[in-house]
């Protein structure tokens, strides 16, 4: 029965957000994991040819930079973090450009702070150019605006800003693309720890779970996946934590033959 609504919910929703994590767009070596991507572009396109809207929000940028440069991977300082986002974010949307391309399908880059949520003619302005994409056909790839963020004002994880993206655009389903199969009532590290299915309060399930730690790649962990979870189930829009590295994942999910934790939206 839970896995009839997970497919049912993939199936019916016309308007899909996907946030692929750090620890899903890259490979072992810390390089941009390209097989994964071929895998989205393929997984997108099929939405797209049963006439669903998808948006991306992308991780991946600090990653794809240390890698670019070869240097600079310790450095804790704000300044070189920023400058190695910069590096990498080319390097980023280079390889989705290619890859989507062979898919015939054209990316656009979209990079937003959380000052860009708070204002009416900034949300305006960011609606319109996501329906203009959308409506050519086009792939918006949306990731933080790192260059003009400092810590205190920062959206501090991707998982917030797809949410945030989600709950502008009026999407119906916000996937969140992560390391592990989704949410489980404790570290899954443990022995006995069981994956939640279905979540119809995410308040309840914050205080009946237990979070470990996040993976050597990730930025914002469980807690942050949750925090999106009350941004867009408030919204009407349902979520999902699946495991981004499963092949053909999404389209598993329309079919209910993958794992996830489904944040039923409410109303
Ligand atoms: P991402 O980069 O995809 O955002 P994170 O590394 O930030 O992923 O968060 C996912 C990780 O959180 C998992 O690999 C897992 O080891 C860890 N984790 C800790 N506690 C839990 C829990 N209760 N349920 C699921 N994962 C958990």
């Amino acid at each position: 029965m839970e896995n009839i609504s997970k497919e049912n919910i993939v199936k019916d929703c016309k308007k899909i957000v996907i946030k692929i994590g750090s620890s899903t767009i890259t490979s072992k070596d810390g390089t941009i994991d390209k097989d994964f991507m071929e895998n989205l572009a393929y997984q997108v396109k099929t939405l797209m040819d049963e006439g669903k809207r998808v948006v991306l929000v992308s991780s991946g940028a600090r990653i794809a930079g240390v890698s670019t440069i070869g240097k600079w991977s310790r450095k804790e300082d704000i300044n070189y973090k920023q400058a190695l986002c910069a590096i990498g974010q080319v390097e980023l949307m280079d390889s989705y450009r290619k890859i989507f391309n062979n898919y015939d399908m054209h990316v656009a880059q979209i990079l937003l702070t959380k000052e860009d949520f708070c204002s009416d003619n900034r949300t305006l302005n960011i609606r319109n150019t996501l329906f203009t994409l959308l409506d050519e056909g086009v792939v918006p790839i949306i990731n933080e605006n790192d260059t003009v963020c400092v810590e205190e004002i920062k959206i501090g994880d991707n998982d917030v800003l797809a949410a945030r993206t989600a709950a502008l655009w009026g999407a119906d389903l916000l996937i969140i693309l992560s390391d592990i199969e989704g949410i489980y009532d404790k570290d899954p590290s443990e022995k006995g720890a069981k994956l939640i299915e279905i979540v119809t309060d995410p308040e309840e399930l914050e205080k009946s779970i237990t979070i470990g730690e996040k993976s050597s790649f990730g930025t914002g962990g469980i807690a942050t996946k949750i925090k999106a979870a009350k941004i867009v189930n408030k919204y009407g829009t349902h979520l999902i934590v699946a495991k981004g590295k499963e092949k053909d994942i999404v389209l598993k999910l329309g079919k209910g033959e993958a794992k996830a934790t489904l944040f039923l939206a409410q109303n």
